[in-house]
């Protein structure tokens, strides 16, 4: 399909490749959120000079916030000529770490073969691009628009999203009264929706012991071995559960329709010694043991359930294992989140997937959370969606890229449904 929207988009088509190396190249590492204000600056400046009113916003007193690494966000806004409907394209600018494996620069933003390479080149900043590109060619095609466009740029969503749409929420940006479409383009693909997410429980348990000379470890207690009869009851017991229930939630990749839970850490005993420490190890018998989890449960399983479940196997083991000891500690939660297929905005971009690609839109949930749970649970906004380009199995990998022509189709899709919003019909 060609349209004159279409045609600006095409024609943009370098801008988008410079835009999106040019986010690249800002190292918006999360840990610590580093140069956030940087890539708000860069966002303004751009953002401003076609025709957005911004407001920075400093989210002052969140997790991680200090003077060092103060989290801030930019939220842009550009009126139309009529009253109407304001549409919202939300997306976090933070990447995760760069780790081992890359043959590209991580944050050299290279184009190489049709693909922008780099940390955050599909997670999100092409996506963050695709939609500055497609807001503005709208705004070029049609000066006469009824409502508002506006583009968010938000802190720390890899950390949970407090430092950025959680405290945008409690400050009433995503209040239905001022916004009421959103779309954050996250990399579920050009051709899905995603409608929600699978919810996450994350907590730390802690095996305790007595510490004693290694060569005499019947007079102390072993707390890496408690942590092993705990693994075990995971293996045997709470792994073959998780796997047997499957959710009717369009979860992709197919192995996140089931419940999962990943152990993300463990450390026990005497601390690591630093990498220049060359001396032998004292001999003790470890005291405490500790494994941070992170369970992914399904819309069919209460919270409640997911916690009680775990719970259950570490009090059991106080009847097999004599002087068995833990604590757990809940670290964070977050429920799972689902629009409904009949919300418009779902209505709207399926309908531009079709014109645009010539397809059915798939519709799909994502195995990790995002931010639209605090734009559903603290803005009370339920017409949101996640829609943007970008092979989400390539988040947070070595080599992370993203496609130019996957931007510009997926451009097109997000001009289309502005067509469908915001200009006035008859
Ligand atoms: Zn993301």
């Amino acid at each position: 399909m060609t349209t004159p929207l279409t045609q600006a988009i095409a024609a943009k088509r370098e801008e988008l490749i410079a835009l999106t190396q040019d986010l690249i190249r800002i190292p918006t590492l999360n840990p610590p959120g580093q140069d956030y204000l940087a890539i708000c600056e860069y966002l303004d400046k751009r953002l401003k000079a076609h025709g957005f009113e911004t407001q920075l916003i400093r989210a002052h007193g969140t997790p991680g916030d200090s003077a060092k690494y103060p989290r801030w966000n930019i939220i842009a806004r550009r009126e139309g000529t009529q009253k109407g409907e304001c549409v919202h394209f939300n997306s976090h600018t933070d990447v995760v770490e760069e780790g081992q494996g890359w043959t590209f620069d991580p944050f050299g933003g290279q184009l190489h073969e049709g693909k922008i390479y780099g940390r955050g080149a599909c997670d999100m900043k092409g996506g963050l691009a695709t939609s500055i590109i497609a807001a503005e060619a709208f705004i070029e095609t049609y000066k006469d628009f009824a409502g508002a466009i506006e583009i968010s740029g938000t802190a720390d969503e890899e950390s949970g999203g407090y430092g950025g749409v959680a405290y945008l929420a409690e400050k009433g940006f995503f209040n239905p009264e001022r916004v009421q479409h959103v779309i954050i383009p996250e990399p579920l693909h050009k051709d899905r929706i995603c409608l929600g997410h699978r919810g996450g429980w994350w907590a730390e348990i802690e095996t305790k012991g007595e510490i004693a000379h290694g060569s005499m470890p019947f007079l102390g207690d072993c707390a890496v071995r408690h942590m092993g009869a705990v693994l075990s009851e995971f293996e045997t017991k709470l792994f073959p559960a998780m796997a047997s229930r499957t959710t009717d939630m369009p979860v992709v990749p197919e192995g996140a329709r089931s419940s999962t839970m990943n152990i993300n850490s463990i450390h026990g005993g005497a601390k690591e010694q630093d990498d220049d420490f060359d001396g032998l190890p004292s001999h003790c018998v470890p005291d405490s043991c500790r494994i941070t989890i992170d369970r992914r449960f399904l819309s069919e399983e209460p919270l409640d359930q997911v916690r009680d479940e775990v719970t259950g196997l570490l009090e059991g083991l106080r009847g097999t294992r004599p002087d068995f000891e833990y604590t757990l500690t809940e670290l964070n939660s977050v429920l799972p989140s689902m629009t409904d297929r009949q919300a418009p905005v779902v209505q709207t971009v399926a309908k531009a997937i079709q014109d645009v690609m010539g397809k059915a839109p798939e519709y799909v949930a994502s195995p990790g959370t995002y931010d639209q749970k605090h734009i559903d649970r603290i803005g009370k906004l339920k017409n949101c969606i996640a829609y943007g380009p970008g092979v989400l199995e390539m988040a947070h990998k070595p080599n992370e890229w993203i496609g130019v022509d996957d931007m510009i189709d997926s451009a097109c899709v997000m001009g289309a449904a502005l067509e469908t919003l915001l200009l006035p019909r008859g």
